[in-house]
């Protein structure tokens, strides 16, 4: 698999970034997956340049996550994916209004973007002969998932996995039991997976066993 990052500021925030992935079979290098178009999307649209988005993954639905993601359907046709947890879980958030707590935690809220697809652990999506396998790891959020791709040991972590670092469990929805069972999954996988998270530069399994955030 081939992995492109976009590093994307927030909201025109220079210190508030995100990473946009880009990925794609080695042997279709014309066709793609995008992973949080979180903002920004003239740069991710002119990143993509030519080739054709065959599908937009969410790893969760936080703000940082998914403010370029309208733009980037409307420019390119594709559907959106992400966990029915997350789907579910911010429709309730939603129906609650902007006046609740759990809305309000948030600070800078964004409404959920359509979904088309509703993904479950152990979903593949593919694209070429790239077969990226979900891995649904609540804890950030109830539907946070990561994708894993088991043919060249790569694992795009989301929120869950940062280098030196796990995501915060203290937002609406967060837990930290679930945070633990889903690290501890992560952790059965090999060392050597390379590890692409949210924010911040990559990592590995190994690396993240050393820094005792993976216990295994
Ligand atoms: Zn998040
Ligand atoms: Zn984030």
């Amino acid at each position: 698999m081939q992995v492109e990052t976009v590093v994307v500021p927030v909201a025109g925030d220079a210190s508030f970034l995100m990473n946009c992935y880009l990925l794609s079979d080695e042997t279709e290098p014309g066709h793609l997956l995008v992973v949080d178009p979180g903002d920004q999307a003239q740069a991710i649209l002119a990143a993509i340049g030519e080739r054709q988005v065959e599908g937009i993954i969410l790893t969760h639905g936080h703000f940082d996550h998914i403010g370029a993601v309208q733009r980037v359907v409307e420019a390119t046709g594709a559907e959106v994916m992400a966990h029915t947890d997350e789907v579910r879980f911010r429709e309730e958030l939603a129906a609650l209004g902007n006046g609740s707590p759990g809305n309000q935690s948030f600070g800078r809220q964004r409404p959920m973007p359509a979904v088309q697809r509703l993904l479950t652990d152990g979903d593949l999506v593919a694209v070429g002969q790239l077969s990226l396998e979900v891995v649904h790891t609540p804890g950030h959020s109830p539907g946070s998932i990561c994708l894993y791709d088991r043919l060249s040991g790569q694992l795009i972590s989301g929120d869950t996995l940062f280098f030196g670092s796990m995501g915060r469990t203290d937002f609406p929805g967060g837990s930290m039991a679930s945070m633990r069972n889903s690290l501890a999954r992560l952790a059965q996988l090999p060392d050597d997976v390379s590890v692409y998270p949210g924010h911040d530069r990559p990592t590995s399994i190994r690396q993240e066993k050393q820094s005792g955030y993976l216990c295994g």
